[in-house]
């Protein structure tokens, strides 16, 4: 069946391709239905081997990777893809139970750029399969000499970061912050959505100028909101996962 939809294609024109990775059957049907509603290519798999064989045959655009899965998990698929198989920037969501909560860190600092916790809403789902395309998508085109350190950033909501300078702004405000707030900051707005577990931020800020516990993060981001004010607004706590940065999408 083909979806109605024919905008969610790549920039060589064809479809882009989502691998679901889900065995119950119920969802993964659900999942695939959506998708291709919104005008995906949608490629499935209920196990773990299963998945690893169709990212390397058929080079999906993004997976969506259930964590508990049976024989090789999920969590086991998402290594092998990033160090055995180096896809380093293959778009990776993870779906998973709350109760995970600790495999969903851990996945996070694998290299999952999203995770979705179930149950979810496809609505919901689909958004982020097109929010996180669409960020590939941007990083891609972005004009980079390879290193993201040299680049400032502009956020829709008027926050300018300059890393060079070392100057934040918001609105032409001036905003100062130490060093270890500006590159937590600085990490996340480059990222903007992207959530980040403490552990990635703290090894973002280690050899800076503060003692990095995740407790020094907590107090550091509560610091950096301060000094924001209302642009504060946009660095979200993901309960029990880490930080993120997203502005309100008009
Ligand atoms: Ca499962």
């Amino acid at each position: 069946m083909q979806g109605p939809n024919m905008q969610n294609t790549s920039a060589s024109g064809g479809k882009q391709t989502i691998l679901v990775v889900e065995d119950e059957m119920d969802i993964q049907e659900l999942i695939c239905y959506h998708l291709r509603m919104e005008g995906f290519q949608v490629e499935r798999a209920s196990a773990g081997d299963e998945a690893l064989r169709i990212i390397q045959t058929n080079e999906p655009n993004l997976v969506v990777l259930d964590l508990m899965l049976p024989g090789i998990s999920g969590l086991e698929v998402l290594k092998n893809l990033r160090f055995v198989m180096n896809l380093k920037s293959l778009p990776v969501i993870i779906a998973s139970a709350r109760t995970e909560e600790s495999d969903i860190i851990t996945g996070l600092e694998l290299g999952a750029d999203d995770y979705l916790p179930k149950p979810f809403s496809p609505k919901v789902l689909t958004a982020k399969v097109k929010a996180l395309l669409r960020r590939v998508q941007g990083d891609r085109e972005a004009p980079t000499n390879g290193d993201i350190a040299q680049k400032n950033v502009i956020t829709p909501a008027g926050l300018t970061m300059d890393p060079l300078r070392h100057t934040c702004s918001f609105k032409g405000e001036e905003i100062n912050f130490t060093a270890t707030e500006f590159a937590l900051l600085y990490l996340m707005v480059s990222e903007s959505g992207r959530v980040f577990t403490r552990n990635q931020l703290i090894s973002t800020v280690k050899g800076s100028d503060y003692p990095v516990t995740e407790r020094s993060i907590d107090v550091q981001i509560a610091s950096l909101r301060r000094k924001l004010g209302v642009a504060g607004e946009a660095v979200k706590t993901v309960w029990g996962i880490g930080y993120k940065y997203q502005e309100q999408e008009s």
